[in-house]
């Protein structure tokens, strides 16, 4: 039997995760996840073998400790997770202290021989990596594109087993607990979007885009500068390279120019539509459909007749 741990601190991804694993021929797989999130019922749908639920402080070095304990006691041959920021920051840790070798953001994974080979982006997204993880275990996080999915065969009854985390003589102390602004929207998932960029003068005229957005039901996502810099909308819907990377069926780009490192983000939507006044914009390469125009010009006019369309419909 050849085992994978994999870190589920988002169990919306329980099924993408356990069939790559499934996929490259890892047979024992053992979920390591937070005691309140664990869903036996999918679990064993999806061919889990073990689940070990955890209880700590959901802060990486203490997170990481417990995965180093499994790991040492379970040897696995690959440990996998998401790629998201605190599970890049676990693995990192985790591997270093196990001298092992972690590979983040990929997409793509296969094994090779003795060695896992992934590919990620590298250089601001303009390159593919492509690199072979030698020794056991190795650490590797996943974007979606590298997920392969298997028909869900499987009935088995995972085996739970518990293990906790105090923070007894630990350098780390507790002294507040406060929410991160969260949009409570997963972009990830969704299945409209539009983004919004620095073609938009002021934050107020992002509602232009939440009209059209709500008309279409969809979810209103944005470039970088829009989050990180400006502050307009929540970190947590900032798509591309260091963002969110989303696969909608529709993909309506505003204001935003197209770099590199946004369009990653959105290179598995199924259809993008680009608004942006300037012809040479990079965008209109990687649309389907372009229009060339003045936003604020467009926005009205199409929400406009958007409406009559709909009232038309509901008469
Ligand atoms: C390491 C690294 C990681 C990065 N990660 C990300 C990432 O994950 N996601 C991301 O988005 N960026 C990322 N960036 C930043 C990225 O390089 C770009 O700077 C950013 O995507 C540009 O945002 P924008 O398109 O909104 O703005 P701009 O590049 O300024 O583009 C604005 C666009 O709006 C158009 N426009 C202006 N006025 C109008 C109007 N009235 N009507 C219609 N169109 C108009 C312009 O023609 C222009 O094309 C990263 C950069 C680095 C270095």
């Amino acid at each position: 039997m050849i085992t994978a741990i994999i870190f589920m601190d988002d169990w919306s991804f329980v099924h993408e995760l356990l069939s790559t694993c499934r996929a490259l021929g890892l047979d024992n797989l053992l979920i390591f996840s937070p005691e309140e999130l664990v869903d036996v019922e999918k679990a064993s749908t999806y061919g889990a073998s073990e689940i070990i639920s955890y209880r700590s402080p959901p802060i990486p070095p203490c997170v990481s400790r417990l995965l180093i304990q499994v790991v040492s006691e379970r040897r696995p041959r690959l440990v996998v997770g998401l790629a998201r920021k605190n599970v890049r920051e676990i693995f990192g840790r985790a591997a270093q202290r196990l001298a092992a070798s972690c590979a983040n953001n990929c997409t793509d994974i296969e094994i090779v021989g003795d060695a896992v080979r992934i590919r990620r982006p590298v250089l601001g997204g303009g390159y593919v990596a492509v690199q072979e993880l030698a020794g056991s275990p190795v650490f590797v996080t996943l974007r979606p594109d590298a997920f392969k999915l298997l028909p869900n065969n499987s009935a088995k009854k995972p085996v739970i087993t518990s293990i906790d985390m105090t923070l007894k003589g630990w350098e780390i102390r507790i002294i507040d607990r406060r929410l991160s602004e969260k949009s409570r929207v997963d972009l990830s998932v969704a299945e409209r979007v539009v983004g919004v960029g620095r073609g938009f003068r002021k934050k107020e005229d992002l509602e232009l885009a939440e009209e059209l957005a709500e008309l279409i039901c969809a979810e209103v996502g944005c470039s970088r500068p829009i989050s990180s810099d400006l502050k307009w909308l929540p970190e947590d819907r900032h798509i591309g390279l260091s963002g969110k990377w989303i696969r909608p069926k529709l993909y309506i780009a505003i204001g935003i120019s197209g770099q590199i490192q946004h369009v990653v983000g959105v290179k598995n939507a199924k259809t993008i539509l680009a608004i942006n006044n300037d012809p040479n914009s990079p965008i209109h390469r990687e649309a389907d459909y372009s229009v060339i125009a003045d936003l604020y010009e467009f926005l009205p006019v199409l929400i406009r007749r958007l409406r009559e369309e709909m009232g038309k419909e509901r008469r």
